[in-house]
């Protein structure tokens, strides 16, 4: 078996290409360099533990980041690292305000965390922290909060973002102008377009990455989302999802779109068994995600759903994003949207929903009694069109609810900080719209009968984090307490968005304008550092994919 491994040597010094390939290239026993300009360069070798043994390394700064195989076969996990194959300690201290999530919802002025080998150990004022670790970070001005959690994306949309042909149309015609585009993708292109998407997550906060991938034509495999998050540092899960209804069988998008549905399953088994880590601190994580009611077949989503409770992994789909999608259910299996996953068997603790706009009280109460969470996409869905999920009815009711930036063709965005922000303006633009749009009733929104339906920006945040977590499924993520991974993020609280509204610093977050994370932390791993990504050198990647982009712009499909 052959592997492929990433190096950053970053805690050395030693940033440039050049001198990490010349330390390494006389230590490699097989194999050639498969770094390419600018990126953290990655080797490929026959035997990854006899080469880290060869590497074994006096060099003690140099860390493996990752080690996946090459071509495919076996699990990713936590990142490998080399020097006494340990990931050593880190201090984060002296934050202005530390929000911890747990379950006081506690905040700590003047506070930070220690960690090691990427789990908290202790939170607490600083006064109270171990006085020093491996890597130290004095966040003074900063406010320290959990990573965020994203629980819907298309990274590989990130390749047409602001398509012309899409910018003014809702969901199916939008879909339509887009089929076409994304299968003429190349693993290359993906590769390139999953880096910037978890960068420019990362840059939002964003620590846990679930990404809905469903094309696989031309070559693609989801292996090519999966090396590339784990190149950029981001905990990462991701659906191996699918297509299988074309239209010549009623479906919408084209035959040449969608797979057999012997070939996806068959594909499903061998993503599962060769990436899914189902252990505390997993970096990856295997999910089922037929893309939607009008691009699967009954049959696959029965089978996928059979196929995860078997491995124990989750389910994902698109559910009642809009209005078309009802009337194509109503039509062509004669009940509502919900009621069809019902049938299928796909209402349960182990789903989660993107969308879920056009719902009614009994399908909140359903979903609140199964256990099915909800991803909510409030940029997406102003976008397309869509409507307003009702996100303060999920909650009262009871239902996990988390916070997704959906597809970059979508919301041409992958900032979920921003997101954050539109959940709680969009939840109050919903309450004060009348019925039927808005809620039953003609009260003022400022009547006292109403206090509760305001959407705090703590809600918000609450959403993004520890609801974000319990909707993919993870005790492990999503706040900041001793047992859990150490994944956060810091912004400076001197940034000018922020000037005039520090008497309440945790709802400036959300109320003022986002800024750009300082710090990202993924599992005691610096992702970002002073507002730029740590891990990679982006610079080439964003030109390579520019090309990729207009590339495919230019195709007449
Ligand atoms: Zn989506």
């Amino acid at each position: 078996m052959s592997w492929t491994v990433g190096f950053s040597a970053l805690a050395s010094g030693i940033s440039a290409e050049e001198p990490i390939l010349a330390l390494l290239a006389p230590r490699l026993q097989t194999g050639g360099l498969a770094g390419e300009p600018g990126y953290v360069p990655t080797v490929i070798v026959q035997d990854f533990f006899d080469f880290s043994l060869y590497l074994d390394i006096d060099q003690a700064d140099l860390e493996v980041w990752y080690a996946v195989p090459a071509p495919a076969a076996h699990r990713v996990s936590r990142p490998v690292v080399l020097a006494g194959d340990k990931m050593g300690t880190l201090l984060a201290k002296n934050a202005d305000v530390l929000v911890t999530m747990d379950g006081h919802r506690r905040e700590l002025k003047n506070a930070g965390l220690f960690a090691r080998d990427g789990m908290i150990e202790k939170v607490g004022p600083t006064a109270e922290l171990p006085a020093t670790a491996d890597l130290v970070l004095d966040l003074r001005g900063h406010i320290l909060l959990p990573g965020l959690v994203n629980c819907h994306h298309h990274l590989d949309q990130l390749l047409t973002r602001n398509l012309t042909a899409g910018q003014n149309t809702n969901l199916f015609p939008w879909l339509q102008a887009h089929y076409r585009v994304w299968a003429s993708r190349t693993p290359e292109d993906t590769r390139a377009a999953a880096l910037v998407g978890c960068a420019e997550l990362a840059l939002s906060g964003c620590t846990t990455v679930f990404d809905h991938a469903y094309v696989f034509q031309n070559g693609c495999k989801v292996d090519d989302q999966i090396t590339a998050a784990a190149e950029l540092g981001v905990r990462f899960a991701v659906s191996r999802g699918s297509m299988s209804l074309g239209q010549s069988k009623g479906g919408l998008p084209p035959d040449d779109c969608v797979e057999s549905e012997e070939a996806i399953l068959k594909d499903s088994i061998r993503v599962i068994e060769t990436y899914h880590d189902p252990a505390p601190g997993s970096m990856l994580q295997i999910v089922l995600g037929p893309c939607s009611p009008f691009s699967v077949t009954a049959d696959l989503m029965r089978e996928s759903a059979k196929m995860a409770r078997h491995y124990g992994v989750h389910l994902h789909t698109h559910l009642c994003e809009t209005l078309d999608e009802e009337r194509y259910t109503l039509q062509h299996k004669e009940l509502r949207p919900v009621a069809y996953m019902e049938a299928l068997d796909w209402v349960g603790k182990d789903v989660w929903y993107a969308h879920a706009v056009h719902v009614n009280d009994a399908e909140i109460r359903l979903f609140a009694t199964k256990g099915a969470g909800i991803c909510h996409c409030p940029s997406s869905n102003m976008r397309l069109a869509s409507g307003i999920a009702p996100l303060t009815k999920y909650r009262d009711a009871g239902v996990r609810t988390g916070l997704g930036v959906d597809g970059s063709a979508s919301n041409d965005g992958s900032n979920l900080l921003i997101e954050v922000r539109e959940a709680m303006l969009l939840a109050r633009l919903k309450m004060g719209l009348l019925p039927p749009e808005g809620p039953q009733t003609v009260l003022s929104t400022s009547d006292p009968l109403r206090a509760k339906e305001w959407l705090t920006a703590r809600e918000a945040l609450e959403i993004a984090t520890i609801g974000g977590a319990s909707v993919l499924g993870r005790s492990d993520i999503g706040s900041l307490e001793p047992g859990k991974c150490a994944d956060f993020f810091t912004l400076d609280l001197n940034a000018i968005a922020y000037a005039g509204g520090l008497s309440d610093p945790v709802a400036a977050v959300v109320f003022c304008a986002p800024t750009g994370a300082r710090q990202t932390v993924v599992g005691g791993r610096l992702i970002v550092q002073d507002g730029e990504i740590a891990t990679i050198d982006m610079a080439p990647v964003i030109r390579e994919h520019n090309r990729n982009a207009a590339r495919l712009a230019a195709l007449d499909v």
